[in-house]
């Protein structure tokens, strides 16, 4: 009862889309008796979760933050849902996000904007905006987002908590709306690095429902000695031109520190920071216009009824979508049509494979890649709406991990003059978030 009076309190975030306050007090009270009875406990019992409204939580509702699926109930759970309910956990609520999760503020959600607890003039950053306040505001203990391109690292950056990005396969998209299968995964958002590993050993794993689930086991430890890791950062990412002067210094001066505290630093050559943000905008709207096409206004959701059936799909299409997911799908549509594929599509695939190939060798060197999560603290609501190009250029540190499946997570060290919280971005191999985790636990 103490998150739902601070849901109601925190009214004028707009974190939270919907409370299941009877739902949450019931299954609290049972969770109680059975405890009373002498029976045991899941791992989370009482453990108070939040859920972005893209993932499924069976009989709720879920709408991914559009007018498209305004009505929508979800019709099973979310795998990783139906785990954390094993743990008994308590679901307490649907948070609000960018339509589709496309957005880097908040602001593209058909239901409000979300403001960030820390400064309510600023944005909470995006596209899990609602969830990330939801931890920093204490309207719950752990939110589950989702993170293609930076949605739960970034809005974590902004508002001060941890935010993990896991491995691509880690844990299963059962249950997630898509928006780019090849990059979509769930995060979480947490107030510590142990918290976060204790939540993805739940949710990780093998699923039937998702075969690009992977069958590796996660276990977290919790404590773990300190080794002598191994960090490498790219110096060139310190040269982005939009890199707001404090962020980096604070970084660079942490970095020398971390080489003080016995840790092995090292520069790596990387030559190709210009191209990432593009090759992640080509695949992405590529893949979110293909995901999108079900929205059909005859299926499910919303429905605009005309005359014949093409006039029906794109009236509904064109009411019911919002600017920034017309957007996408238009794009996405241009760079997989005949004569532009191979300018666009092959081009951005040749990216990833370079990337991926780049990755392995750098991590036959190093355990780590530490940097920014974004160039700028978070900024004000409003001031970046008019630039999408400026909104996707952003993205330029968090999109690497996902173009590439390793996990990455933003743990908020720092404070900036502004007031504002930031982050450091930690980066590990494919499937490696025990390394991830002890690295961050020693730096957090
Ligand atoms: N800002 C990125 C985008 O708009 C991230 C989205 C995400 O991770 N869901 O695509």
């Amino acid at each position: 009862s103490y998150y739902i009076k601070n849901i109601e309190q925190n009214k004028h975030l707009n974190a939270f889309l919907e409370i299941y306050k009877e739902e949450a007090l019931e299954r609290a009270a049972l969770l109680d008796a059975k405890r009373k009875a002498g029976n045991a406990l899941g791992k989370l019992h009482g453990i108070v979760i939040g859920l972005k409204d893209v993932i499924s939580f069976k009989g709720h509702k879920l709408s991914a933050g559009s007018r498209i699926l305004e009505n929508f109930q979800a019709v099973y759970n979310a795998t990783a849902v139906e785990r954390l309910l094993q743990e008994d956990a308590i679901i307490i609520g649907r948070q609000n996000c960018d339509e589709f999760a496309m957005g880097s503020s908040n602001e593209n959600s058909a239901y409000g904007n979300v403001l960030n607890a820390a400064d309510n003039s600023r944005v909470p950053g995006g596209s899990s905006g609602g969830s990330a306040v939801a931890v920093q505001a204490k309207l719950c203990m752990i939110s589950l987002g989702s993170d293609t391109g930076g949605s739960v690292r970034q809005p974590a950056d902004f508002c001060g908590v941890v935010g993990l990005k896991p491995s691509y396969g880690r844990v299963s998209r059962y249950g997630v709306i898509a928006y780019a299968s090849s990059f979509d995964q769930i995060g979480i958002f947490a107030n510590s690095v142990e918290d976060a590993g204790l939540i993805l050993e739940v949710i990780a794993g093998k699923d039937d429902f998702d075969s690009t689930a992977t069958k590796d086991i996660f276990k977290f430890s919790g404590q773990h000695e300190k080794k002598n890791f191994k960090i490498g950062y790219f110096p060139a990412t310190f040269n982005h031109p939009g890199i707001d002067p404090e962020i980096a210094v604070t970084q660079k001066n942490f970095i020398s520190h971390l080489q003080k505290e016995g840790f092995e630093v090292s520069q790596i050559e990387f030559d190709l920071l210009d191209y990432i943000v593009p090759a992640y905008y080509i695949l992405t709207t590529a893949e979110a216009s293909s995901n999108l096409a079900r929205y059909d206004g005859l299926k499910y959701g919303a429905q605009q009824p005309a005359k014949d059936l093409n006039e029906q799909i794109n009236l509904t299409r064109s009411q019911f979508f919002g600017k920034e997911v017309q957007r996408r799908i238009m794009l996405g549509t241009f760079v997989l049509s005949e004569g532009y594929y191979e300018a666009y599509i092959t081009q951005a695939q040749k990216v990833r494979n370079i990337l991926l190939k780049k990755i392995k060798e750098i991590f036959a060197e190093v355990d780590a890649i530490v940097s920014p999560v974004s160039p700028t603290t978070a900024f004000k609501t409003g001031e970046k709406n008019n630039d999408p190009i400026a909104m996707f250029l952003a993205d330029i540190y968090t999109v690497f991990a996902n173009l590439t499946g390793i996990p990455a997570i933003s743990i908020p060290l720092f404070k900036h003059s502004n007031g504002m919280p930031f982050g450091l971005q930690i980066m590990a191999s494919h499937l490696n978030e025990v390394t991830l985790l002890a690295i961050s636990e020693h730096l957090a």
